[in-house]
């Protein structure tokens, strides 16, 4: 099919393979490098349509972007989550972390963050997961990290603070499923008597699309 066939209320973007969320797409409009529209369809050589400037040639490749964070965990093995004070998932309980900028490490990232939203320290370990969400057009990854410093502090982006023992974690208000992936994958790891908790209340909720910082 190609985007002149579609029917009008889609996107044309959304003609192969599930394309660019509709959310994205609109704000891909012009080209970055010469400023005129960009149009969506076949290229030479590439194996799936793709956006591109009809002026200049720019090909304008749309990726997922990577959210970088952490699971941090107290001595008593406890895991620290933070209750979101924005959209997406309002008041709802995640693990800190955000976009990992252009200039660092995945590491650097995820310490980043961790401080700048709940004011600790934190040395990450092992991956827990990598997980995509293609609504969000992002890929999340979790570290375990262990707390080396900070005091633990609300911020804009932290209504609360809150030590978790494994058996405790607050399933049914989790705010995205990457991070009920990301804790059941934890507890797959360090507490695999208490992985079917996880798994039995693991709900596949509707999300909100857009970003997650
Ligand atoms: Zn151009």
């Amino acid at each position: 099919m190609s985007a002149d066939e579609l029917p009008t209320d889609v996107g044309p973007m959304q003609a192969s393979h599930g394309g660019v969320p509709d959310w994205l797409a609109a704000t891909l409009n012009y080209c970055s490098r010469c400023g005129a529209a960009l149009r969506f369809g076949r290229i030479e050589g590439e194996d799936r349509e793709r956006l591109a400037c009809e002026s200049c040639g720019y090909i304008a490749y749309v990726n997922p972007r990577l959210v970088v964070t952490t699971l941090p965990v107290t001595a008593r093995g406890e895991v620290i989550l933070l209750r979101r004070g924005f959209e997406p998932g309002y008041g709802l309980w995640a693990q800190p972390g955000g976009f990992l900028e252009i200039d660092e490490t995945v590491s650097e990232g995820a310490v980043r963050e961790t401080l700048e939203e709940i004011g600790l320290v934190v040395e990450p370990g092992e991956v827990v997961g990598l997980y995509s969400r293609i609504e969000a057009a992002v890929v999340v990854l979790a570290f375990e990290a262990r707390i080396v410093g900070g005091e633990p502090r609300t911020s804009e982006e932290a209504l609360e603070v809150r030590a978790f023992r494994p058996e405790a974690i607050p399933w049914r208000d989790i705010a995205f499923r990457t991070t009920t992936w990301a804790l059941r994958d934890w507890l797959r790891l360090r507490h695999p008597d208490l992985y079917p908790l996880g798994e039995r209340t693991l709900e596949e909720r509707p999300e909100e699309p857009g970003a997650e910082s």
